[in-house]
Parts: structure tokens; sequence; C-alpha cells
């Protein structure tokens, strides 16, 4: 077998998942990095399991469940979701697996940003898929009660049109963890973190549905999900706005974002004072953001990115940096 970067967490010298990823990834069975079947032979299965196939979705996400070790297709009690290549009018398309997954590595390896746990994963052709392990799935089958902002907020395209996942800022998310989340002084700085690297990583499309709170079966209250849809969009989306939503609620920018016209430090320490992070905490975890530049250049190079994406990805995230350091 073909030595690799461990298509997990990247470590060179694998020839599949390492066992910390297969642990993360299948509670330590020994799945394969290369699924059985190919896309095509996949897409055909999905054709015929799905009775009502909607034509407007050019379906992206698939729902898989393990079988004797080996990731099956199954229209119920999914465990695992797999993202092809999509298809769309986008640049760069092919490289969305990689980009996924990478983003996601960054978030975790080098923040301790709590996330989905995730990979690349082959087609039997060696067409490349991200897949990612759904976390609300228990131990014993029974779903997690979780709630996406978009729910939380009551909007829906009904209620709110085409753009309700986008017509919201992240100063009014924080505002819904407020009433809703007991541990707020704690999750909300995870939530600040997020926003952070979602600007650094040029993530454009972190709208309100990427963003969900869970219940603590416990103690009965609500917690934020790991995270989840992380991705550089620069790369495939150019000119996208800095962030999916406005940072401040109705509209507040401020002298900073007036004088440049983009978000720097100041607008972060703004959102971290209107939704009670404290000076020293904000300085604490805006430092750790903006530093570690080596550790993210580290995996960006042992990624699955073909190699000039790899410069891109590394350029957008310097440009951004670079914004952040007055
Ligand atoms: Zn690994």
């Amino acid at each position: 077998m073909k030595v690799i970067n461990c298509p997990g967490c990247l470590r060179p010298g694998y020839e599949t998942y390492c066992n910390n990823c297969l642990k993360k990834l299948a509670d330590g069975k020994k799945i394969s990095h290369i699924l059985s079947f190919t896309r095509p032979e996949f897409n055909k299965l999905k054709r015929a399991q799905s009775s009502r196939l909607s034509i407007s979705g050019i379906q992206i996400k698939h729902s898989l469940k393990l079988v004797n070790r080996e990731l099956l297709l199954t229209d119920e009690k999914g465990e695992y979701i797999l993202k092809p290549i999509p298809s769309g009018l986008f640049e760069k398309l092919e490289q969305v697996p990689a980009n996924e997954h990478l983003t996601m590595q960054i978030a975790e390896q080098v923040f301790g940003i709590n996330t989905a746990a995730n990979g690349v994963i082959f087609f039997k052709d060696g067409e490349i898929a991200y897949i990612t392990r759904r976390f609300d799935v228990l131990s014993d089958g029974r779903r997690l009660l979780q709630e996406d902002f978009a729910q939380i907020a009551g909007r829906t395209e009904e209620t709110h049109g085409k753009n309700y996942k986008y017509d919201f800022s992240y100063e009014e998310i924080a505002g819904l963890m407020k009433l809703n989340v007991k541990a707020y002084a704690v999750e909300i700085e995870k939530f600040f973190k997020v926003i952070i690297f979602n600007y650094l990583s040029s993530n454009g499309d972190s709208h309100l549905r990427n963003f969900s709170l869970y219940r603590n079966e416990k103690y009965g209250d609500y917690l934020l999900t790991p995270f989840y849809d992380l991705l550089n969009t620069s790369i495939h989306v150019p000119g996208e706005s800095d962030l999916a939503l406005d940072l401040f609620k109705e509209g507040f920018v401020t002298e900073a974002y007036k004088a440049g016209s983009k978000y720097t430090k100041p607008d972060f320490a703004e959102f971290a004072e209107r939704t009670g992070i404290n000076e020293k905490r904000f300085n604490k975890i805006f430092d750790d953001m903006v530093t570690n530049i080596d550790k993210v250049k580290e995996l960006i190079s042992k990624s699955f990115l073909e190699e000039k994406i790899k410069e891109d990805y590394l350029e957008s995230y310097l440009t951004r940096l670079e914004r952040l350091k007055f």
C-alpha cells in the first residue's frame, strides 16, 4: 500500500487512517480510507434508494453507515455524512473536499476548536470526498436533541425569504446564546474564536445554520455542538464578502470599519465587549488566534490540496492575518 499522510490528521507516514483517527471516526474499528464503490456506482444506488429525489437537489450530502467495517450508503440511521466533489458554477470545485478537511483540521489542531470528526476518503477509483461523523448519533443509536440557529431564531425561507440564513448578525446569535445557554460565559468564547477563525480562513459562508445548540442530557441545559462545514470559500467564490453575517446588529459599524471597510482588531474588540467577553480574555483569545502561523503553514503543506491551491490558501490566510495585526 502507498504511504500517505493520514487522511484524518495529516500526519505523514501512514497507509490509511492512524489509530488516533480511527478512534475518533469509528471508535477504533478499522475502516478503510478507500470506499468499496465508485461515484457512478454510488449515484446509481442512491437513485434506486430514493424514490423522491427532488429535481433541485444535486444532493451533495449523503448518509453512510458502518456495516461490518464497511461504509455503505444508507437511507436511515446514517452515522456519517459523505460530501463528494460538488457540481456547480463555482471555481476549483474538485478542491472542495480537501479544502474543507484542511480547514477543519487547522481549526482543531492549531486552535483547539471543537470540530466534528472528519477526514478525506476516496472512491474506489481514487476520486476524493470529505467524510464527517455525525456527532448527533449517540452510542445507543438515539439522536441528540439539537437545533441550528435558524430554528432557534425562528427563521425559515417561508417566514424570512430566500436570504433567511444570512440576514442576521453574529451579535444576534450571541444574544440568542445568552437567552438559551446557562454556561454562556464559556460557550461565548468558543463562538467568538470560531468567528475569528472564519475570518482568518476566509470562510464567507458561515451562516445561521452552521451553528447549533444541543441539549446536554445530564443537566438538561444547552451547549454549542461541535463546529462543522468550515471551508475557505474564497478559493471557490473569489470576491465573496468577508464574513457570511454582519458582526454587529442593526447595521452598526465601528469607526475603524468606516475608515477601511474591512474588519480589523477594533471590530473584534468591540464584538467582545458587546457580548460580555472581558478585555483580558479578549486579548488572550485574540493573541492565540493571530499567532501559530507556522503550524497553519505546516498543515496546509501536508493537506490533500493541489500545490497551486495550497499557495492560494496560504495567501488568503496571510492577507487576513495581516489585517488583524493592527
Ligand atoms: Zn490520523
